[in-house]
């Protein structure tokens, strides 16, 4: 089997409309894939009906969540997503993304930049409006020269589209993925740039609000970050978590199902299903 646990569609800020995912999924030899778009489950509705070329699908999503001024994320796998409550708190997610995205235009019209909820709102399409909607307005009107440095200069940690959107607690978010029958995984803890000390403290707190896995690998990455993320899951009984954090094609480190492999001494989260 070949699992990839973690990827967008145009749903959110994906470059492939869900079939067209999940076709590469199938191209690449993936087996069994959840599709985590930001705060929303709609990929799933284009692939209802939809014949699925050997790759098994398995309900995900990947919500935005705040720890003591911090964003993370928290993957939701295996959730209904009918889920009456799951539905309102997804609602809420979407409105906050929206307000958020009005924020952010008017932090960067501030800095001289004009017509950006416009601009961005249209790359976003239907999906989900995020940061890197407004990274590609921000290359194609000239601002700047590719989306890492839109990052670098307006929308990354500390420059003036950081907006911190009010996203709800990780306690919460956890709680929404397991009321819906989800296994709710704690996404890319590398990203978060965080001391050993300060990340078990966020996955004590993660376990405590029923979290059970974390992503010990996301995309390819290096053998000593895969130790020291399987360290962290087995000091807190954690499962491991794998996917590639797949965006769009022609990112070698992301492809879908290419990521790095599981070390032995971790307890895949696929075991419990
Ligand atoms: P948002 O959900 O709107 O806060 O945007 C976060 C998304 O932006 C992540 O899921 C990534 O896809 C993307 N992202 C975050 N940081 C960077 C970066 N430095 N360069 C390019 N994309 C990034
Ligand atoms: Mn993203
Ligand atoms: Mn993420
Ligand atoms: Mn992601």
């Amino acid at each position: 089997m070949v699992f990839d646990l973690h990827c967008h569609t145009t749903a959110s800020d994906g470059a492939l409309a869900p079939r067209e995912l999940l076709a590469r999924a199938c191209e690449q030899g993936v087996t069994c894939l959840a599709i985590t778009d930001h705060d929303t489950v709609d990929a799933y509705l284009e692939l209802t009906g939809f014949g699925n070329a050997g790759v098994a699908l398995c309900y995900g999503i990947e919500l935005s969540a705040s720890w003591h001024g911090r964003s993370v994320h928290i993957v939701g796998l295996n959730l209904r997503p009918q889920c009456e409550g799951l539905r309102t708190a997804l609602e809420s997610q979407q409105q906050s993304r929206r307000q958020r995205a009005e924020v952010i235009a008017k932090r960067l019209s501030q800095k001289g930049i004009k017509d950006a909820l416009a601009g961005a709102t249209a790359y976003a399409g239907k999906g989900m409006i995020g940061r890197p909607h407004f990274a590609r307005f921000l290359v194609a009107s000239g601002k700047v020269r590719d989306e890492q440095q839109a990052f670098r200069r307006y929308l990354g940690s500390g420059k003036a589209g950081d907006v911190q959107s009010g996203w709800p607690t990780v306690g919460t978010v956890t709680s929404w993925i397991r009321d819906s029958g989800g296994t709710a995984v704690l996404a890319h803890p590398a990203q978060y740039k965080m001391t050993n000390a300060k990340l078990g403290n966020l996955a004590d707190e993660f376990v405590q609000a029923g979290g059970t896995a974390v992503e010990v690998v996301s995309g390819k990455q290096a053998p000593e970050l895969t130790r020291r993320l399987a360290e962290l899951a087995n000091a807190k009984h954690l499962l491991a978590s794998s996917g590639s954090d797949f965006h769009r094609p022609g990112q070698a480190w992301s492809e879908l199902g290419r990521q790095s492999a599981l070390p032995a001494d971790v307890r895949p989260v696929w075991d419990t299903w």
